[in-house]
């Protein structure tokens, strides 16, 4: 089906249309008149059917909000208040793809199947952890996938712990991640690339539950994606 520059489709205005040689595939840039979100279309003869909803998302300090919210919301949802969808998924999905990911500015949650009824189900499943989050009415999200305070026994050490801190933590034990994070210090002293979207593990305690609200209701928006 080919679609017709400035036609309506589903509430969806195509903007732009080109083909694109080196994927074989039609190619397409979408605006959602209601909402203003952006979409890229692609379509081409893969029976591999993919869908990513993006947000652009720069941080402002080192706390790794953006990854803990990327952790965060997919741990259940209005629609699906399971205490973790994403993994369910993965066990019951025919899904030839699931994950999601945080980069420097941009926070992506790719999914993909062969199967139409099975696409359809995992495109839903993620567009309500994006936009509806439990973590509003579950504060132990924030505490399980970001930080919360550790005491084994009463006279014990107090520590930190969480998902995100220790997956951190983990990172910054080799040398090359701090000479990295040096690196792009250096290199973009007043922009969001001087921060670390992932978490620097002595900064990620500063973060509040109001802080990663206030992070969730800044991005993730239909027009910021
Ligand atoms: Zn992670």
């Amino acid at each position: 089906m080919t679609l017709a520059i400035n036609a309506v489709y589903h509430g969806f205005k195509v903007l732009q249309a080109q083909f694109v040689d080196e994927i074989s595939s039609q190619a397409y840039i979408m605006e959602h008149i209601k909402s203003g979100a952006h979409l890229l279309y692609l379509a081409n003869d893969d029976d591999n059917k993919v869908f990513s909803i993006s947000f652009r998302t720069p941080p402002a300090d080192d706390t790794g909000v953006a990854h803990i919210l990327e952790h965060s919301s997919l741990c259940g949802s209005r629609k699906y208040p399971l205490k973790e969808p994403f993994v369910d998924l993965v066990k019951g999905s025919l899904n030839t793809f699931l994950n999601a990911m945080t980069f420097p500015d941009k926070t992506m949650y790719p999914v993909a199947s062969r199967n139409d009824k099975d696409f359809h189900n995992l495109m839903d499943v993620y567009l309500d952890a994006v936009f509806y989050p439990s973590f509003y009415q579950n504060r132990y999200t924030l505490r399980q996938e970001g930080w919360h305070y550790n005491l084994d026994s009463l006279d014990g050490k107090l520590s930190y712990n969480g998902v995100v801190y220790n997956e951190m933590k983990g990172v910054y034990s080799s040398p090359d991640a701090y000479l990295e994070n040096e690196a792009m210090k250096a290199l973009f002293p007043d922009n969001c690339y001087r921060f670390e979207s992932g978490g620097y593990p002595d900064a990620i305690p500063q973060l509040t539950q109001e802080k990663f609200e206030q992070f969730h209701k800044t991005y993730y928006s239909p027009e910021n994606s």
